[in-house]
């Protein structure tokens, strides 16, 4: 909100006046860069906390794909938690799509080592006997729910290698409310009304997403400011999905409407009370085959390891 700053005649951040870098649409904010790898880092901090995602003694496996939201997630991991209470690892999955993942995978490693994190890695290869590339030949319409399923996988099993308590991902704003949008478009009820926080009984590694509140935009800036940005490819079967769609969709919303993702993850927490209240927890079965969650029978890995013959 503050006035302009003597400096270039940028406006100023509204916490201490000095050059802002960075607009906060939707509260309508100007922030310089020290205050704003400060907001999200304590915005990150209480949504770990609101949701009690880590607790003392816990080793957290990171999804690092090397990209930007799980890049700037391991590094506000580590600046929250790099001397304890908790024992952080990096779990890297390297699905093989030529031309595309050789970089990310080393901006990972490159990471990882620079923080003096153990990285853990496996690959669609090793776990599944073939690459990604080789798995969606003439399915390449389907990439991004067939990928997203065994990726699922990859990570659980890596940060059971990893002996991890809970399995952190990238998860940011955008994506959670294209989520919303996509179960509202997909008419799957259960799903939109999912508590994500939910008590899994023991029976399988948590999975928390501690950047559920902080933008794809927000992501970009906070690594910009920071020098740690760098132009990596984008995978080449995103082209096929509805999330597509919905992004660019929701992104116009947004730019428009500042604060409309917001808002959908506020409606979909109001979902989730109202249909505890109604039709209690969505409790979650076993699958027949490997005992993984799933809302009954197979799971979506083993109905998807049928058709493709793994
Ligand atoms: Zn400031
Ligand atoms: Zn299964």
């Amino acid at each position: 909100m503050g006035g302009t700053s003597p400096c270039a005649g940028r406006p100023a951040c509204s916490v201490c006046g000095e050059a802002a870098v960075f607009h906060m649409r939707d509260r309508r904010t100007h922030l310089c860069s020290t205050h704003l790898v400060a907001d999200i880092r304590e915005r990150v901090a209480a949504t770990i906390e609101s949701r009690r995602m880590i607790t003392p003694g816990d080793r957290i496996a990171v999804a690092l794909s090397g990209g930007k939201d799980s890049t700037a997630l391991l590094l506000l991991l580590h600046g929250l938690y790099g001397t304890g209470p908790v024992d952080l690892v990096a779990v890297t999955v390297d699905e093989g799509i030529g031309g595309y993942r050789e970089a990310t995978i080393r901006s990972a490693e490159n990471l990882a080592r620079r923080l003096g994190i153990r990285q853990v890695s496996v690959s669609f290869p090793d776990l599944f006997g073939r690459s990604l590339d080789m798995l969606l030949r003439g399915r390449e319409t389907r990439a991004c729910s067939i990928c997203g399923i065994l990726r699922k996988k990859a990570l659980v099993l890596a940060a059971e290698r990893a002996g991890a308590t809970k399995l952190a991902t990238g998860h940011n704003l955008d994506d959670e409310a294209q989520s919303v949008l996509m179960n509202v478009f997909r008419g799957d009820l259960q799903r939109l009304a999912r508590d994500p926080g939910a008590d899994s009984g023991g029976r399988f590694i948590p999975r928390i997403k501690p950047l559920t509140y902080v933008s794809e935009r927000e992501i970009a800036a906070f690594l910009l400011v920071q020098g740690i940005w760098e132009d990596l490819p984008e995978c080449p079967y995103a082209v096929h999905a509805l999330r597509r769609e919905v992004r660019s969709m929701l992104a116009a919303i947004e730019y428009q409407r500042p604060g409309t993702m917001l808002c959908l993850m506020e409606n979909k927490k109001k979902i989730e009370t109202a249909y505890r209240e109604r039709v209690g927890s969505v409790a979650l079965g076993s699958c027949r085959e490997c005992g993984d969650p799933c809302s009954g029978g197979l799971c979506q890995f083993c109905r998807l390891r049928r058709v493709l013959g793994l």
